[in-house]
């Protein structure tokens, strides 16, 4: 049984396992300059799927490729593994829900439940990532919750503390209800989803006056039990209109659209003039003493609403920000599960996102409701639990990135992006609309915030070590104490002033732990401070695009921050992958691809290189089964049948490359091994630019011309007994570019390439040099003309094609006419070559122009625009052209015509439509380059030698079918027709030159199998 493609791989790399070519490939380069890598850490409770496939491809190629070219590439592994999913997952095991049933439960023992459950999924992130071929060093990965890990971000954590930018803020922060905790601007942006919600108008009666009111615009209608304010833009126009018997407040400019057209305006005012008008709040619940005023802002516009904005500081940050300006109240009606607080009492414990409508019937009920409308917009969403986010001020813990924006924006412009619109664009604007990082969460899995407090005198400190803890510590503190929660909740300080200091409860943003990986990976900068400088910063990242608001983000801030240095010199930033209509890929949807599946099946190398050769990586990607199916037929089984003719007879013959022996090469080796040079030299210069897809697309090309072209033109050579020097030639030449293909295709396609190597070399491709070119072996003449013999050839075959007639029918006459003036004579040197694949006697370059006819008409549609009221005539010139004109066009692309009136036009190709014909007996067909006319007529002698032909595959065929050796010489018996037998006679040269026989009979033996050849029977033995 033949191995598949994932035995062949498990064999291979059961190998490397055994040598530790992995270890090597980096004990090997040792000295050399490195290239730095940074491992973007996954988590492991979840499943790898098709995106981690192509993630991870990359990474693995350029390590690869750049270990190759010569460079050290250290590859640490690192796990993530903090954080709220973590949490939502134990709390959905335990089948409990939020904080309070968490305290409940005991926080040490769930914290235990989430470390245990960060690796469930380790064994099946192993497999997939050793079965994909992913060289990155899972023996000794960086962990987020390991000590040495926390106790490097807390030192940066500490440092950024010590330089004043880790402060305790107020700040209306989009809030998630349901995991109880704030998110950050980069969590936010990734969840946005658009909603249907209610707008609502309501009546702000003004104080003192019977029926005057302020018509007050709000989106969240939620929030009008906690208003504050109403807020004005001071140069804008308002108006006081009538309508009935009550008058009201609006902004002028959108007075027709918030009255219908009704009403009767009786003032223009200026905002200003309405700053501290009071008001009556259209609900009571809480009492507010300083505020339900007008206030004048900036940020109201006259383009929708009424120009009145209604302010409720607690839900939203120009809100807040309006209140602080002017000294207002600050009142909050809702708790941290999201829900009405008990003041609110006709709804309290509701969920305030879905109140807006029983607000608005409350209004109405007081007759305070002016307008409700639905609208469309696009609403932020928890991006883990989906719920609608909240804006909700909330205390809690801020780093300043906006102060090291500047920089920030600064090392961007040094980065290299692919694609490189990413850095003006996606990443450029993040940066550009960057607000303070939102550090804290108050929640339980994460690394816990080092900053402790005084209850007395408000001093904060940030141990920077365990050693610092420990020193600063009110009691004993053991150096193996787990920096998590509860444990270091559990330790206090003691403060200058004599009291004591406690941990602020919060743990941090877990993309502040894996921004922290280049120092916290090494456990900088208590341990490893050169290797931490030898591998920073990153020569290259790959991940995700989501990635621009995440792990690319927080790697630029924290280091940043920290050293104020750009951490990585190139990001690669990848498309998602989709499935083949365009749609995201889901489990529930169903049309997830399993990687793991998909490499069993077909093997890591097609879907490598289904993921690398189909498109560029860097847009989103359709993806499929039928992909990966293709890339193993079409290059893994290709190469690895070239490798397999090769194996083969190198095996008969002993044939061993480095022995001493003369070598006669032929035209053909020199070519296939110009055009590998060739190959070299653009695959080097593209995968220097990280292009894979064209990489991938020059190596499939050369591996379809080794395959279909040299070694199928080369098979006889290798067909004879004992070694020559044109044998010789052959095997060498073969065993070159085997050779360097499977280096060529080493990052692409690692399995398939090992196994032709080291079955080549008996050394492992993984530890070779790259291939360099070879100039004095480049022949682009050479080249150029091979690229015309095959597409003559081609030309030929399709004419066939079309005509029904069978390849190994002989014809008499192949016509080789160039497209353009062109000497074509040079292919008079390859007349074997072409002759040999046509199967056509004689070969004819230029010289046909009798054979070939036109019929011309105007094209119309070109023609038309540009020749006007000469069409009419020039219709009829067309049509009359005379051959050589025509001729003289299609070469020289336009043509000079006189018309009538002496006017002068210069006719293009693309004015006519020329269909060119032949006479009976003759077809062509026509590309760019050249037009073929091939003499299809057969006389008696080309129909007999098509005959024999015919037999001889015959023969060929059944000698597979019987599995003999292909070296292995047999006995001929043919029984047949007796003309039949004197064809065979007749040709017996091209019997014997083309069948490896001991002898030939024409006689009747017992067991003979029947072959229908042209319609009469054949009967065929073979013995040994
Ligand atoms: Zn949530
Ligand atoms: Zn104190």
């Amino acid at each position: 049984m033949k191995e598949t493609a994932f035995e062949r791989e498990t064999r291979i790399r059961a190998a490397w396992e055994k040598k530790g070519t992995f270890r090597l490939s980096i004990t090997n380069r040792e000295g050399q300059e490195t290239f730095v890598f940074y491992e973007g850490p996954p988590t492991a409770n979840g499943l790898p799927h098709a995106g981690h496939a192509l993630g991870r491809t990359i990474k693995d190629f350029v390590a690869r490729y750049k270990t190759m070219s010569g460079y050290q590439v250290i590859r640490k592994a690192g796990w993530d593994t903090h954080g709220l999913p973590v949490e939502l997952g134990v709390e959905k095991q335990l089948k409990i829900r939020g904080k309070d049933e968490i305290e409940q439960y005991g926080v040490e023992s769930f914290i235990e439940k989430c470390k245990e459950s960060v690796f469930s999924y380790e064994k099946e992130w192993r497999k997939f990532t050793e079965s994909l071929g992913y060289w990155v060093d899972m023996g000794d990965p960086y962990i987020t919750l390991e000590n040495s890990y926390i106790e490097s971000v807390w030192n940066i954590l500490a440092s950024i503390h010590d330089k004043g930018f880790l402060y305790k803020g107020h700040r209306v922060v989009p809030y998630c209800p349901n995991c109880e905790t704030s998110l950050s601007s980069h969590e936010t942006a990734q969840g946005y989803k658009d909603v249907s919600d209610l707008s609502a108008t309501a009546k702000f009666r003004i104080k003192g006056k019977e029926n005057e009111y302020l018509l007050g615009w709000t989106t969240t209608p939620w929030t009008l039990p906690a208003n504050v304010a109403l807020a004005v833009h001071p140069d804008i126009d308002y108006v006081k209109v009538r309508r009935g018997s009550e008058v009201f407040v609006v902004a002028k400019k959108l007075v027709g659209q918030v009255m219908q057209g009704e009403g009767e305006v009786l003032k223009v005012i200026k905002g200003h003039d309405l700053a501290d008008t009071a008001y009556e709040a259209p609900f009571d619940f809480v009492s507010v003493k300083n505020g339900h005023k007008v206030v004048l802002a900036d940020f109201v516009t006259d383009t929708n609403g009424t120009g009145l904005v209604h302010i409720a500081p607690a839900y939203g940050e120009d809100d807040y920000r309006a209140v602080q300006a002017n000294g207002l109240d600050f009142v909050n009606v809702v708790d941290r599960k999201g829900r009405y607080t008990d003041a609110v009492t006709p709804l309290a414990g509701k969920f305030v996102k879905e109140c807006d409508v029983e607000i608005i019937k409350l209004l109405a009920g007081k007759n305070l409701l002016f307008h409700k409308q639905k609208y469309e917009h696009s609403y932020p969403h928890c991006w883990r639990c989906d719920s609608p986010l909240l804006y909700y001020a909330m205390e809690g813990w801020f780093i300043r990135t906006t102060a090291v924006k500047e920089l920030m924006q600064k090392h961007n412009q040094s980065v290299e992006w692919f694609p490189d619109h990413i850095k003006e664009g996606r990443f450029g604007n993040f940066l550009e609309n960057m607000v303070d990082w939102n550090i804290g969460r108050s929640r339980y899995w994460g690394t816990p915030l080092n900053i402790w407090q005084c209850g007395e005198c408000g001093e904060e400190r940030a141990p920077h070590s365990i050693k610092e803890l420990q020193q600063w510590a009110a009691g004993a503190v053991p150096d193996n104490i787990e920096l998590h929660k509860p444990y270091v909740d559990k330790v206090e300080l003691l403060c200058e002033c004599g009291a004591s200091m406690k941990r602020t409860p919060e743990v941090i943003d877990v993309w502040f732990d894996s921004g922290s990986m280049p120092y916290a990976q090494y456990h900088y900068p208590f341990e490893n401070k050169a290797l931490f400088e030898k591998q920073f910063p990153a020569d290259v990242i790959a991940e995700g695009v989501d990635q621009t608001r995440g792990w690319f983000y927080s790697l630029l801030a924290v280091s940043v921050l920290f050293t104020g240095k750009l951490p990585y010199k190139r990001v690669l930033s990848l498309g998602h992958i989709l499935d083949e209509n365009g749609q995201k890929m889901s489990k529930s949807k169903g049309n997830a691809l399993d990687p793991v599946e998909l490499i069993e099946e077909f093997g890591a190398d097609a879907l490598r290189w289904a993921l690398l050769a189909d498109s560029a990586p860097w847009n989103n990607k359709r993806f499929s089964k039928g992909l990966v199916s293709q890339a193993k037929s079409k290059m893994v089984d290709t190469l690895l049948n070239v490798y397999s003719f090769y194996s083969l007879y190198a095996e008969i013959d002993q044939f061993d490359p480095e022995e001493e022996g003369e070598e006669t090469r032929s035209i053909l080796d020199e070519w296939i091994l110009s055009r590998l040079n060739t190959v070299i030299k653009d695959v080097r210069a593209f995968l220097d630019a990280y292009d894979f897809t064209a990489g991938a697309r020059s190596i499939a090309s050369f591996v379809e011309d080794m395959s279909n072209w040299y070694v199928r033109r080369s098979r006889q050579r290798f067909w004879g007994a004992g070694m020559n020097p044109d044998k010789r030639a052959a095997f060498r030449t073969l065993h070159e570019a085997l050779k360097k293909t499977a280096q060529l295709a080493a990052p692409y396609t690692p399995f398939l390439a090992e196994d032709i190597y080291s079955g080549l070399t008996g050394q492992s491709v993984h530890l070779s040099d790259y291939p360099k070119p070879e100039k004095n072996r480049m022949n682009p003449q050479l080249e150029q003309e091979m690229s015309s013999v095959l597409q003559v050839v081609e030309l030929t075959r399709s004419i066939r094609n079309a005509a029904k007639i069978k390849t190994k029918q002989p014809l008499a006459r192949l016509y080789i006419l160039p497209a353009k003036h062109q000497d074509v004579s040079y292919l008079l040197s390859y007349t074997s070559i072409i002759q040999d694949e046509t199967n056509v006697k004689h070969i004819q370059p230029a010289g046909t122009l009798e054979l070939v006819d036109y019929t011309v008409k105007l094209n119309f549609a070109a023609a038309g625009p540009k020749f006007g009221r000469h069409m009419v005539e020039l219709k009829k010139r067309a049509e009359g052209l005379k051959k050589e004109e025509i001729s003289r066009l299609l070469q020289d692309g336009s043509l000079n015509l006189e018309l009538t009136d002496g006017t002068r036009v210069n006719l293009q190709k693309e004015d006519l439509l020329i269909t060119k014909h032949t006479p009976e007996g003759f077809a062509l067909a026509e590309n760019d380059s050249f037009t073929v006319v091939l003499e299809t007529a057969l006389t008696e002698e080309l129909k007999e030698e098509g005959t024999v032909r015919e037999i001889i595959r015959a023969v060929q065929a059944y000698r597979k079918e019987l599995n003999l050796p292909v070296e292995l010489r047999v006995h001929l018996f043919i029984h047949a027709a007796a003309n039949i037998q004197k064809m065979l006679q007749k040709h017996d040269q091209l019997v014997q030159s083309s069948l490896v026989l001991r002898s030939l009979h024409f006689e009747k033996r017992e067991h003979m199998k029947a072959f229908m050849i042209d319609g009469k029977e054949v009967h065929l033995a073979l013995e040994k």
